[in-house]
């Protein structure tokens, strides 16, 4: 029987699983894909309760894993299998190459070469970036990655050879590794759902319809304009702001649950542009506004009682083409007012929701309900978004009982 936890997901509700586990004196084995830990987290501006930036909650449990020898991390890799039973599963990990060494931490003289750009992933392709390059500024582990479509070409060669001697090693491989661990805690998140998927919404028809996390990313010091909330297509800050909720969530032919923080964000998205723009007029078309216990009620108040703010009860059924080639009409039936409403706006937001990462990227041996959350079951304990969409609060909360709950498992295990 085996002591040891495997946490799948290196964000905010995995990193705090690992770091409670490991701190009551559990081996731990924390899993990521990508090649950071932190998650969503890292991509936003600001996160509720406090409205404080990610660096907040994230450095400190940063240095919990950096000083804890109880907590073994991989980054670019993935849980390709799970077997067996609480106390011991078999669990196949592989960590892709990341092509560079732990002392590659600027790779300034290898992005000046460079001549090969792709879209930027951590800003949701609203700029690009070279070969090699820093996920973001926070990453954690503070290395840089070699595209992996890169490394084996020419650009490559250019690049490591730009670099400073043992800094990038294109010879890199995957690697396989087997685990064996008494109990796995599921964290894997979530993406946010894929607009795309609503024809009727436009998303990539018209140049200045984004989603709530391409705004968090505008609004980012760190993101592709430096914090300024401008319009894609020319860079000016809009004057009238649409957003539009539900975008996805609680509808049966996408999302049939409340993806629970997208009203939130969305009124934190409303003070960012109010703050950077005081003549701004935002327009919010809602189901019902979400705003669960006595602080985003508060919240809520605050940002309705803004004259700016116009809420207007009713779904987006059609976007059509505003009077100028930049601009939008959001089109609803107001359940309130009466009647329909055309409102043109400069830039529209899409509060798209949550969907775990489960429905897209199944792990054989876990269990999933129809939507792709993560079923628990003995020795396997779901937490975060895997389990049901959460804020950041509440999936902190969550991976903390679930690291007691791994605990338990492994004890009645043993
Ligand atoms: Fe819709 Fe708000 Fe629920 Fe998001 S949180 S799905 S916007 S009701």
């Amino acid at each position: 029987m085996s002591q040891s936890i495997l946490v799948i997901g290196g964000g905010f509700s995995g990193l705090t699983a690992a770091v409670e586990a490991a701190e009551m004196g559990y081996q731990v084995y924390l899993v990521e894909k990508e090649s950071y830990l932190g998650g969503r987290v890292a991509q936003l501006n600001k996160y509720f309760p406090k409205l404080c930036p990610p660096t907040c909650g994230l450095e400190i449990n940063f240095r919990r894993v950096k000083t804890n020898p109880n907590i073994t991390f991989y980054t670019q890799a993935e849980v390709k299998s799970v077997q067996g039973s609480a106390g011991n599963f078999n669990v196949e990990v592989v960590v892709n190459p990341r092509y560079t060494t732990p002392q590659c931490t600027n790779c300034k003289p290898g992005e000046a070469v460079a001549s090969v750009e792709a879209p930027n992933e951590f800003n949701f392709g609203m700029d690009n970036r070279k070969g090699i390059y820093m996920p973001h500024p926070m990453s954690f582990p503070n290395q840089c990655v070699v595209d992996p479509a890169v490394a084996a070409s020419a650009e490559g060669q250019k690049i490591k050879d730009a670099m400073p001697a043992g800094h990038v090693d294109l010879s890199q491989k995957p690697e396989t590794i087997q685990l064996n661990v008494g109990a796995v805690i599921v964290a894997s998140g979530w993406k946010p759902y894929d607009p795309a998927n609503m024809e009727r919404l436009c998303y990539g028809k018209y140049p200045n319809i984004v989603t709530n996390m391409m705004l968090e990313r505008l609004a980012s010091p760190s993101g592709p304009t430096g914090g300024q909330i401008v319009r894609p297509s020319d860079k000016t800050m809009p004057k009238k702001v649409g957003f539009v909720q539900c975008a996805g969530s609680r509808d049966k032919a996408y999302l049939p649950y409340c993806s629970y923080i997208c009203c939130m964000a969305t009124l934190k998205h409303i003070c960012y542009i109010r703050e950077q723009s005081p003549d701004t007029e935002c327009y919010v078309f809602y189901i019902d506004i979400r705003s669960p216990g006595a602080k985003y009620e508060k919240f809520y108040a605050k940002v309705k009682a803004d004259a700016k703010v116009h809420f207007i009860k009713g779904k987006v059924a059609e976007v059509k083409p505003g009077s100028s080639a930049d601009s939008v009409v959001l089109v609803a039936e107001d359940t309130i007012g009466g009647g329909k409403v055309e409102q043109e706006v400069d830039m529209a937001v899409l509060a798209t929701g949550m969907q775990p990462v489960g429905a897209l990227n199944p792990i054989p041996g876990i269990e999933y309900d129809a939507d792709g959350f993560v079923k628990p079951k003995e020795g396997i304990v779901p937490c975060g978004c895997a389990k049901r969409p959460v804020d950041v609060v509440s999936s902190a909360q969550s991976a903390t009982a679930a690291a007691l709950k791994a605990i338990q498992m492994i004890r009645r295990a043993g």
